[in-house]
């Protein structure tokens, strides 16, 4: 039964982001140090059970969409046998998946038959030596780890890019092109001042209104529907399936219809991105909590929720990394 999840502000909550590790296999540079190493450890880990049994209570009470994401999410062990334990739950519409797809080639077909539909690759460039200056990884193993998802059906795949002025922002018609010639979904996403490497990544901030009028001059621009209900604003390039969304957390904020929350690896929920606002699950798991008094804290956590970030107010703010909330 289904009663919903209503925050303090109206806003209904219905997906929940769920960080299977704060590892990642790639160092984007306005992501994570190159040198960190304060990652969570792995008795701190929720378990395969304990993150079925949490989000079967957020389901219970009202969530519809879970997001696997990270750290980078493929790096967990066993991933697709999580992926079709939460595909099971009985109210779960929608299973989704955000990858930087490095390793996607080998898990795809065992991520999809598990009942991932879905799923968001991250890609901010298509020049092998400036990807691997952004992410200290290899292009073409992003680029084949795409296709391969493509070719097992995934649908839509939506491909993420960070947009940086003076690093990536000269790239972005030929990203579309990209994604005009494979069918995929563009969303194009303004940095934020996330931890230290967001903040000083935030010299690159380009703000995406000015990107759109660029785009409206190469391109014909349709108003754009995508369903999904997420925060990007879309429009259609005409002539094409092709739907580029705009992200814009600094130039126009979309907290007033934010219906996400985040699950840390260490069973901590973020209520917002840009804010501390949290709620620490572990201890009650671990200390043996029954079902019905489970689904009691998720709806205490849930009024938690603050009404908005403030990166660009105060944008010194958020000191965690994007990697350990949940990106
Ligand atoms: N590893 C997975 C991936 O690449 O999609 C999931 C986690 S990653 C942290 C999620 C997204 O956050 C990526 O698209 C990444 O580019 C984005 N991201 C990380 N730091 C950011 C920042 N400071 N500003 C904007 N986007 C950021």
């Amino acid at each position: 039964m289904h009663t919903g999840l209503t925050d303090p502000f109206g806003r209904g909550v219905e997906y929940v982001r769920l960080s299977v590790t704060d590892r990642c296999d790639l160092r984007c540079f306005y992501c994570l140090p190159g040198d960190y190493r304060e990652f969570s450890e792995p008795e701190e880990w929720l378990t395969f059970s304990e993150i079925e049994r949490v989000i079967s209570a957020f389901v219970s009470v009202g969530v519809r969409r879970v997001r696997i994401t990270g750290g980078e999410p493929l790096v967990r062990k066993n991933l697709p046998a999580l992926a079709s334990r939460l595909a099971a739950l009985p109210g779960l519409d929608d299973l989704s998946l955000s990858t930087n797809a490095v390793a996607l080639a080998r898990y795809a077909a065992a991520l999809h038959q598990a009942g991932i539909g879905r799923i968001n690759v991250s890609l901010d460039s298509l020049q092998a030596e400036r990807f691997r200056e952004i992410t200290r990884g290899r292009l073409d193993k992003v680029l084949g780890g795409l296709m391969e998802a493509k070719r097992i059906g995934f649908a839509p795949i939506k491909i993420n890019m960070v947009v940086m002025q003076g690093i990536n922002d000269d790239e972005i018609e030929d990203m579309v092109e990209f994604c005009i010639a494979h069918d995929f979904t563009l969303r194009l996403i303004e940095t934020m001042p996330i931890g230290d490497t967001g903040r000083n990544a935030s010299s690159h901030y380009l703000d995406l209104q000015t990107v759109k009028e660029r785009l409206a001059r190469r391109f014909t621009l349709l108003p754009g529907v995508m369903p999904g209900g997420g925060p990007a604003r879309y429009v259609q390039i005409a002539g094409s399936n092709v739907n580029i969304g705009f992200i814009t957390p600094i130039s126009q904020h979309f907290c007033e219809t934010c219906n996400r929350v985040r699950l840390a690896v260490d069973g901590t929920l973020y209520l917002c991105l840009g804010q501390e606002h949290k709620f620490e699950f572990r201890p009650l798991l671990r200390a043996g909590i029954s079902d019905a008094d489970l689904q009691a804290a998720v709806r205490h956590a849930i009024t938690l929720k603050p009404e908005r970030h403030e990166f660009r107010e105060n944008p010194g703010q958020v000191v965690r990394f994007m990697a350990r909330t949940g990106g």
